[in-house]
Protein backbone atom coordinates (compact mmCIF):
# COMPACT_ATOMS: atom_id res chain seq x y z
CA UNK A 1 0.00 0.00 0.00
CA UNK A 2 1.70 3.24 -0.87
CA UNK A 3 1.10 6.40 1.53
CA UNK A 4 -1.59 7.98 -0.57
CA UNK A 5 -3.99 5.20 0.36
CA UNK A 6 -3.21 5.34 3.75
CA UNK A 7 -3.93 8.69 4.42
CA UNK A 8 -7.16 8.64 2.68
CA UNK A 9 -7.58 5.53 4.60
CA UNK A 10 -7.08 7.37 7.89
CA UNK A 11 -9.37 10.17 7.01
CA UNK A 12 -12.01 7.52 6.17
CA UNK A 13 -11.77 5.89 9.87
CA UNK A 14 -11.60 9.54 11.36
CA UNK A 15 -14.53 10.89 9.17
CA UNK A 16 -16.66 7.55 10.16
CA UNK A 17 -15.20 8.68 13.92
CA UNK A 18 -13.65 4.88 14.22
CA UNK A 19 -10.65 6.13 15.49
CA UNK A 20 -8.56 2.94 15.80
CA UNK A 21 -7.09 2.23 19.23
CA UNK A 22 -3.37 1.49 19.49
CA UNK A 23 -3.90 -2.46 20.24
CA UNK A 24 -5.95 -2.82 17.05
CA UNK A 25 -3.09 -0.70 14.73
CA UNK A 26 -1.28 -3.15 15.89
CA UNK A 27 -3.65 -5.90 15.34
CA UNK A 28 -4.05 -4.53 11.39
CA UNK A 29 0.19 -4.38 10.71
CA UNK A 30 0.19 -8.33 12.16
CA UNK A 31 -2.95 -9.34 10.25
CA UNK A 32 -1.24 -7.44 6.78
CA UNK A 33 -0.57 -10.56 4.80
CA UNK A 34 -3.67 -12.93 5.90
CA UNK A 35 -5.94 -13.70 2.50
CA UNK A 36 -8.88 -12.39 2.42
CA UNK A 37 -10.21 -14.38 0.21
CA UNK A 38 -7.85 -18.09 -0.39
CA UNK A 39 -8.77 -20.73 -2.78
CA UNK A 40 -10.38 -23.77 -1.47
CA UNK A 41 -7.10 -25.37 -2.28
CA UNK A 42 -5.14 -23.31 -0.37
CA UNK A 43 -7.86 -23.50 2.61
CA UNK A 44 -7.48 -27.22 2.81
CA UNK A 45 -3.62 -26.78 2.70
CA UNK A 46 -3.55 -24.47 5.22
CA UNK A 47 -5.40 -26.28 7.39
CA UNK A 48 -3.38 -29.44 7.00
CA UNK A 49 -0.41 -27.00 7.89
CA UNK A 50 -1.91 -25.93 11.04
CA UNK A 51 -3.05 -29.43 12.03
CA UNK A 52 0.23 -30.11 11.25
CA UNK A 53 1.79 -27.87 13.19
CA UNK A 54 -0.56 -27.95 15.92
CA UNK A 55 1.33 -31.78 16.37
CA UNK A 56 -2.19 -33.23 16.58
CA UNK A 57 -4.14 -30.41 19.07
CA UNK A 58 -5.85 -29.38 15.39
CA UNK A 59 -8.21 -31.90 13.76
CA UNK A 60 -9.37 -31.81 10.33
CA UNK A 61 -11.85 -33.59 8.46
CA UNK A 62 -13.71 -33.58 4.99
CA UNK A 63 -17.11 -33.48 6.33
CA UNK A 64 -18.51 -34.16 2.97
CA UNK A 65 -18.78 -32.16 -1.02
CA UNK A 66 -20.54 -29.81 -2.32
CA UNK A 67 -22.75 -30.33 -5.49
CA UNK A 68 -19.46 -29.85 -8.06
CA UNK A 69 -17.26 -32.29 -5.85
CA UNK A 70 -15.48 -29.90 -3.67
CA UNK A 71 -14.39 -30.90 -0.15
CA UNK A 72 -16.31 -29.45 2.92
CA UNK A 73 -13.66 -28.64 5.74
CA UNK A 74 -14.48 -28.75 9.19
CA UNK A 75 -11.16 -28.33 11.86
CA UNK A 76 -12.04 -29.07 15.81
CA UNK A 77 -9.52 -27.86 18.49
CA UNK A 78 -9.60 -28.35 21.75
CA UNK A 79 -11.40 -31.28 24.61
CA UNK A 80 -12.87 -29.60 26.94
CA UNK A 81 -16.91 -30.29 27.93
CA UNK A 82 -18.47 -27.07 26.75
CA UNK A 83 -18.76 -27.01 22.97
CA UNK A 84 -18.64 -24.45 20.53
CA UNK A 85 -19.66 -24.36 16.33
CA UNK A 86 -18.70 -21.81 14.34
CA UNK A 87 -19.57 -21.70 10.42
CA UNK A 88 -18.04 -19.71 8.13
CA UNK A 89 -19.23 -18.77 4.41
CA UNK A 90 -22.59 -20.18 3.39
CA UNK A 91 -23.32 -17.77 1.49
CA UNK A 92 -19.87 -17.62 -0.85
CA UNK A 93 -19.81 -14.15 -1.20
CA UNK A 94 -19.61 -13.15 2.60
CA UNK A 95 -15.77 -14.37 2.73
CA UNK A 96 -14.13 -12.74 5.46
CA UNK A 97 -15.02 -15.62 8.53
CA UNK A 98 -13.08 -18.07 6.55
CA UNK A 99 -9.46 -16.03 6.95
CA UNK A 100 -10.47 -15.59 10.83
CA UNK A 101 -11.31 -18.99 11.51
CA UNK A 102 -7.41 -20.11 10.29
CA UNK A 103 -6.09 -17.08 12.51
CA UNK A 104 -8.14 -18.11 15.35
CA UNK A 105 -6.98 -21.34 14.76
CA UNK A 106 -2.92 -20.73 14.52
CA UNK A 107 -3.80 -18.24 17.96
CA UNK A 108 -5.48 -20.93 19.84
CA UNK A 109 -3.65 -24.47 18.26
CA UNK A 110 -0.10 -23.63 17.25
CA UNK A 111 2.46 -23.75 20.06
CA UNK A 112 1.82 -24.37 23.36
CA UNK A 113 1.10 -21.49 25.74
CA UNK A 114 0.04 -21.78 29.18
CA UNK A 115 -3.29 -20.10 28.21
CA UNK A 116 -4.35 -21.44 25.40
CA UNK A 117 -3.95 -25.22 27.48
CA UNK A 118 -5.47 -24.11 30.05
CA UNK A 119 -8.48 -23.16 27.09
CA UNK A 120 -8.73 -26.30 25.15
CA UNK A 121 -9.18 -28.59 28.52
CA UNK A 122 -12.52 -26.31 28.80
CA UNK A 123 -13.68 -25.94 25.58
CA UNK A 124 -14.16 -27.95 22.88
CA UNK A 125 -14.42 -25.92 19.39
CA UNK A 126 -15.63 -27.18 16.00
CA UNK A 127 -15.00 -24.88 12.72
CA UNK A 128 -16.88 -25.74 9.50
CA UNK A 129 -14.37 -23.36 7.63
CA UNK A 130 -15.96 -21.97 4.57
CA UNK A 131 -19.47 -24.20 4.20
CA UNK A 132 -20.24 -23.24 0.50
CA UNK A 133 -16.80 -23.76 -1.94
CA UNK A 134 -18.68 -23.69 -4.84
CA UNK A 135 -20.18 -20.30 -4.34
CA UNK A 136 -17.21 -19.09 -3.17
CA UNK A 137 -15.79 -20.14 -6.66
CA UNK A 138 -18.17 -18.25 -8.33
CA UNK A 139 -18.23 -15.49 -5.70
CA UNK A 140 -21.84 -15.67 -5.33
CA UNK A 141 -24.69 -16.66 -2.78
CA UNK A 142 -26.23 -19.70 -3.40
CA UNK A 143 -24.33 -23.32 -3.61
CA UNK A 144 -23.90 -24.70 -7.14
CA UNK A 145 -27.47 -26.38 -8.50
CA UNK A 146 -28.56 -24.65 -11.73
CA UNK A 147 -31.27 -26.93 -12.52
CA UNK A 148 -33.38 -26.48 -9.21
CA UNK A 149 -35.91 -24.11 -8.69
CA UNK A 150 -35.49 -23.26 -5.21
CA UNK A 151 -37.65 -21.19 -2.52
CA UNK A 152 -34.82 -19.82 -1.49
CA UNK A 153 -32.22 -19.31 -3.41
CA UNK A 154 -32.17 -18.84 -7.23
CA UNK A 155 -33.29 -19.87 -10.39
CA UNK A 156 -30.38 -20.68 -12.67
CA UNK A 157 -28.30 -20.70 -9.91
CA UNK A 158 -28.89 -22.38 -6.45
CA UNK A 159 -30.09 -22.30 -3.17
CA UNK A 160 -29.74 -20.13 -0.39
CA UNK A 161 -27.58 -22.57 2.39
CA UNK A 162 -28.61 -20.31 5.09
CA UNK A 163 -32.65 -21.11 4.74
CA UNK A 164 -32.33 -24.71 4.87
CA UNK A 165 -31.79 -25.48 8.58
CA UNK A 166 -35.60 -26.27 9.60
CA UNK A 167 -35.17 -29.14 12.33
CA UNK A 168 -38.08 -30.59 10.92
CA UNK A 169 -36.30 -31.30 7.94
CA UNK A 170 -33.61 -34.01 7.91
CA UNK A 171 -30.21 -33.40 6.38
CA UNK A 172 -31.39 -36.60 3.89
CA UNK A 173 -33.88 -34.79 2.93
CA UNK A 174 -31.95 -31.49 2.13
CA UNK A 175 -32.38 -30.14 -0.92
CA UNK A 176 -29.18 -27.47 -0.28
CA UNK A 177 -26.60 -30.27 0.13
CA UNK A 178 -24.31 -28.52 2.02
CA UNK A 179 -27.12 -27.31 4.34
CA UNK A 180 -27.30 -30.93 5.18
CA UNK A 181 -23.43 -31.52 5.77
CA UNK A 182 -23.76 -28.38 8.51
CA UNK A 183 -26.81 -30.34 9.95
CA UNK A 184 -24.97 -33.29 10.20
CA UNK A 185 -22.28 -32.29 11.19
CA UNK A 186 -24.34 -30.12 14.30
CA UNK A 187 -26.04 -33.14 15.26
CA UNK A 188 -23.26 -35.47 15.70
CA UNK A 189 -21.11 -32.88 17.52
CA UNK A 190 -24.25 -31.17 20.16
CA UNK A 191 -22.62 -27.66 20.24
CA UNK A 192 -23.80 -25.68 23.67
CA UNK A 193 -22.86 -22.65 21.03
CA UNK A 194 -23.48 -21.93 17.84
CA UNK A 195 -22.05 -18.94 15.74
CA UNK A 196 -22.37 -18.44 12.20
CA UNK A 197 -20.44 -15.60 10.26
CA UNK A 198 -21.85 -13.39 7.32
CA UNK A 199 -21.06 -10.37 5.84
CA UNK A 200 -23.51 -7.48 5.07
CA UNK A 201 -23.20 -3.97 3.25
CA UNK A 202 -22.30 -0.47 4.72
CA UNK A 203 -24.71 0.54 7.35
CA UNK A 204 -24.55 3.40 10.30
CA UNK A 205 -25.98 3.75 13.49
CA UNK A 206 -29.08 6.54 14.41
CA UNK A 207 -26.36 9.36 14.81
CA UNK A 208 -24.40 8.55 11.28
CA UNK A 209 -21.59 6.47 12.79
CA UNK A 210 -20.58 3.40 10.45
CA UNK A 211 -20.63 0.27 12.38
CA UNK A 212 -18.37 -2.47 11.39
CA UNK A 213 -20.39 -5.59 12.11
CA UNK A 214 -23.95 -6.88 13.69
CA UNK A 215 -25.19 -9.59 15.53
CA UNK A 216 -28.44 -11.53 16.78
CA UNK A 217 -29.91 -14.22 18.35
CA UNK A 218 -32.44 -16.46 17.35
CA UNK A 219 -35.98 -14.32 17.04
CA UNK A 220 -38.35 -17.36 15.76
CA UNK A 221 -41.32 -17.99 18.68
CA UNK A 222 -40.81 -21.80 19.21
CA UNK A 223 -36.80 -21.10 21.03
CA UNK A 224 -37.18 -21.47 24.30
CA UNK A 225 -36.70 -18.36 26.17
CA UNK A 226 -33.18 -19.43 28.45
CA UNK A 227 -31.71 -20.74 25.30
CA UNK A 228 -32.22 -16.99 23.50
CA UNK A 229 -31.19 -15.66 26.82
CA UNK A 230 -28.23 -17.68 26.63
CA UNK A 231 -27.94 -16.37 22.56
CA UNK A 232 -28.12 -13.19 23.92
CA UNK A 233 -25.77 -13.35 26.54
CA UNK A 234 -22.89 -14.55 23.77
CA UNK A 235 -24.41 -11.54 21.68
CA UNK A 236 -23.03 -9.42 24.09
CA UNK A 237 -19.53 -11.63 24.26
CA UNK A 238 -19.58 -10.66 20.42
CA UNK A 239 -20.45 -6.62 21.02
CA UNK A 240 -17.59 -6.18 23.48
CA UNK A 241 -15.07 -8.02 21.44
CA UNK A 242 -15.31 -6.54 18.53
CA UNK A 243 -15.95 -2.98 19.96
CA UNK A 244 -12.76 -3.98 22.33
CA UNK A 245 -10.84 -4.26 19.09
CA UNK A 246 -11.56 -1.24 17.02
CA UNK A 247 -15.05 -2.27 15.51
CA UNK A 248 -18.51 -1.07 16.16
CA UNK A 249 -21.44 -3.69 16.50
CA UNK A 250 -24.97 -3.25 16.25
CA UNK A 251 -28.22 -5.47 16.28
CA UNK A 252 -28.95 -7.15 12.66
CA UNK A 253 -32.25 -6.68 11.99
CA UNK A 254 -33.13 -10.30 11.33
CA UNK A 255 -36.19 -12.07 10.47
CA UNK A 256 -37.83 -15.51 12.21
CA UNK A 257 -37.74 -18.29 9.69
CA UNK A 258 -37.25 -21.60 11.47
CA UNK A 259 -34.29 -22.49 8.05
CA UNK A 260 -32.21 -19.63 8.70
CA UNK A 261 -29.00 -20.98 10.82
CA UNK A 262 -29.50 -18.65 13.82
CA UNK A 263 -33.15 -19.81 14.17
CA UNK A 264 -32.53 -23.60 13.32
CA UNK A 265 -29.85 -24.14 16.12
CA UNK A 266 -31.57 -21.93 18.72
CA UNK A 267 -34.40 -24.36 18.27
CA UNK A 268 -32.71 -27.09 18.87
CA UNK A 269 -31.33 -25.67 21.87
CA UNK A 270 -27.93 -24.19 20.88
CA UNK A 271 -26.77 -20.66 22.07
CA UNK A 272 -27.33 -19.53 18.81
CA UNK A 273 -25.71 -16.55 17.57
CA UNK A 274 -25.35 -14.32 13.90
CA UNK A 275 -22.30 -11.96 13.16
CA UNK A 276 -22.12 -10.02 9.91
CA UNK A 277 -19.51 -8.18 9.18
CA UNK A 278 -19.53 -5.44 7.20
CA UNK A 279 -18.58 -5.29 3.31
CA UNK A 280 -15.80 -2.43 4.07
CA UNK A 281 -12.81 -2.54 1.68
CA UNK A 282 -10.40 -0.55 3.00
CA UNK A 283 -11.51 -2.26 6.63
CA UNK A 284 -10.64 -5.53 5.45
CA UNK A 285 -7.68 -6.68 7.34
CA UNK A 286 -8.88 -5.26 10.51
CA UNK A 287 -12.75 -7.02 9.94
CA UNK A 288 -10.84 -10.29 9.72
CA UNK A 289 -9.20 -9.83 12.94
CA UNK A 290 -12.75 -8.58 14.28
CA UNK A 291 -14.05 -12.02 13.49
CA UNK A 292 -10.95 -13.54 15.25
CA UNK A 293 -11.43 -11.37 18.17
CA UNK A 294 -14.83 -12.67 18.34
CA UNK A 295 -14.33 -16.68 17.92
CA UNK A 296 -11.52 -16.08 21.02
CA UNK A 297 -14.02 -13.94 23.56
CA UNK A 298 -16.29 -16.33 23.08
CA UNK A 299 -14.21 -19.50 23.56
CA UNK A 300 -12.84 -18.03 26.58
CA UNK A 301 -15.93 -16.41 28.03
CA UNK A 302 -17.29 -19.93 27.84
CA UNK A 303 -14.40 -21.71 29.13
CA UNK A 304 -14.07 -19.79 32.18
CA UNK A 305 -17.99 -19.17 32.44
CA UNK A 306 -18.00 -15.95 32.55
CA UNK A 307 -20.99 -15.66 29.61
CA UNK A 308 -23.21 -16.80 32.26
CA UNK A 309 -22.83 -13.51 34.23
CA UNK A 310 -23.86 -11.20 31.75
CA UNK A 311 -27.32 -9.68 31.91
CA UNK A 312 -29.12 -10.85 28.38
CA UNK A 313 -31.03 -7.31 28.70
CA UNK A 314 -27.35 -5.46 27.71
CA UNK A 315 -27.79 -7.62 24.44
CA UNK A 316 -31.10 -5.38 23.82
CA UNK A 317 -29.34 -2.06 24.88
CA UNK A 318 -27.02 -2.96 21.96
CA UNK A 319 -27.73 -0.22 19.10
CA UNK A 320 -30.39 -1.03 16.49
CA UNK A 321 -28.75 -1.28 12.75
CA UNK A 322 -29.54 2.19 10.93
CA UNK A 323 -29.53 2.73 7.03
CA UNK A 324 -27.28 2.08 4.86
CA UNK A 325 -24.11 4.47 4.31
CA UNK A 326 -24.78 7.08 1.88
CA UNK A 327 -23.34 6.46 -1.43
CA UNK A 328 -23.89 2.57 -0.55
CA UNK A 329 -26.74 0.39 -1.66
CA UNK A 330 -29.35 -0.73 0.93
CA UNK A 331 -29.78 -4.46 0.99
CA UNK A 332 -33.13 -5.30 -1.12
CA UNK A 333 -33.56 -8.82 0.45
CA UNK A 334 -32.65 -9.84 4.39
CA UNK A 335 -28.88 -10.58 3.86
CA UNK A 336 -28.38 -13.19 6.43
ZN1 LIG B 1 -24.85 -14.20 4.54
Amino acid sequence: MSLKPRIALLSVFVSAGLLVAPAAQAAETRAATVDPRPSTAKLAFELHKLAALSHGKIRVDKIGRSNEGRPVWAARVGHGKTRIQYVTQQHGDEPLGTPAALEFLREVGVGNSAWARKLLAKVTVDIVVRANPDGHERDWRYNYDPDATPEYGEKGKGYDINRYHDPAVAPKDNPATEAGLIQRRNAAFKPDIMVDYHMQGRYQDASGKEITASTLWPTNPGVKPSDVDFAKQIAVVVQRSIDGNGGYVSQYPGGSYQGIARNGYGLLGNGSVLIELSLIPEREQQQIQDARASMLAIARAAADGSVRTVDPADADAIPPRGPALPGTVEEAHEAA
